[in-house]
């Protein structure tokens, strides 16, 4: 299932002016659940779990995290009950996400933000309650889930091989940009765009955790198109993706993967990339998360 994924190429006359290529691994094409990157992610977390003889898993995420609906999902594939901790109260009014994860079976438990600073634990404390229950960090983010991120590229229906420069993903914890590093060779590229600005203590989270985890120091993080914070939009973005769709054929989402390309198709316009550059896009999903837009907001 998460094999022979295809890799997609990007027909623009400015990038064949400036000689350089664009190719998306198309990882949005794996599941409508299991989205993109979160599979690779996941896969050591679960493997474990099995092998402890453990029978749930737990972790912890906010109301709309493409994480705990993927983590739903593959618990229920491996016949593992599932929990999650929520930030936030309950919402008087559901959203898809979490009708999601419900339906998929996982547990929801609600706690406020400041509850939720404390995290870790309440992690720690629901396995003291629960102790046939394997907990999993927020995003995935741990050694364990970039090394499930750094088999993603193994997943090419051609194997990408050495021939790209630079690897390009979207960067929420930034597990998955540092599982990709890890997977290339020194002399290649991995860029990494990050969802959300780049003053806050959230980036300074993102460099120090690739500092521990990104070992060949292979690794960008761009800043420049947050669009003003962690699921911010524009119009702007929104009409991106809308042309992007109509010329590629590309759907992307408006918290990773918009911004992504977004950035990708700025900095390629503004001479970012050398001549001969060959440039892998990373398209990780999250296209679930489309489903809080007001309709009509897209074009797909
Ligand atoms: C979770 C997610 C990311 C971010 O992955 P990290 O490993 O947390 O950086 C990127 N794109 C999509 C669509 C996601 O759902």
């Amino acid at each position: 299932m998460y094999k022979n994924i295809p890799t997609q190429h990007i027909r623009h006359h400015s990038f064949d002016e400036q000689d350089i290529s664009i190719d998306v691994l198309r990882l949005d094409l794996l599941d409508p659940e299991v989205s993109g990157n979160k599979w690779f992610k996941l896969r050591y977390y679960v493997e474990d779990a099995l092998a402890l003889g453990k029978t749930g898993i737990i972790s912890v995420g906010g109301a709309y995290s493409n994480h705990l609906v993927a983590l739903a999902r593959v618990c229920r594939d491996n016949r593992l009950i599932s929990a999650a901790i929520i930030r936030g109260e309950a919402p008087v009014t559901s959203n898809p996400s979490l009708e999601q994860m419900a339906s998929l079976g996982m547990q929801l438990l609600f706690v406020s933000r400041s509850e939720y600073a404390e995290k870790d634990r309440l992690l720690q404390a629901f396995l003291n309650k629960h102790p046939h229950y394997y907990a999993i960090p927020e995003g995935g983010r741990s050694a364990m889930g970039v090394r499930g991120a750094s088999t993603i590229l193994d997943a090419a229906m051609r194997s990408p091989s050495r021939k790209y420069t630079h690897v390009a993903c979207a960067v929420g914890t930034g597990t998955t940009l540092a599982g990709i590093a890890n997977s290339l060779g020194a002399e290649q590229r991995a860029l990494g765009l990050c969802s959300f600005r780049g003053d806050g203590p959230a980036a300074l989270g993102i460099l120090d955790f690739l500092a521990k985890h990104a070992i060949q120091k292979n690794h960008t993080v761009v800043f420049d198109y947050g669009f003003g914070g962690f699921g911010k939009k524009s119009d702007e973005l929104t009409g991106f993706m809308n042309t992007l769709y109509e010329t590629q054929q590309i759907p992307t989402d408006f918290v990773y993967t918009g911004k992504l390309f977004y950035g990708l198709y700025d900095l390629a316009g503004s001479g970012y990339f050398r001549q001969g550059s060959q440039i892998l896009i990373i398209h990780s999903g999250g296209l679930q998360g489309n489903r809080s837009l007001a309709p009509g907001t897209l074009n797909y």
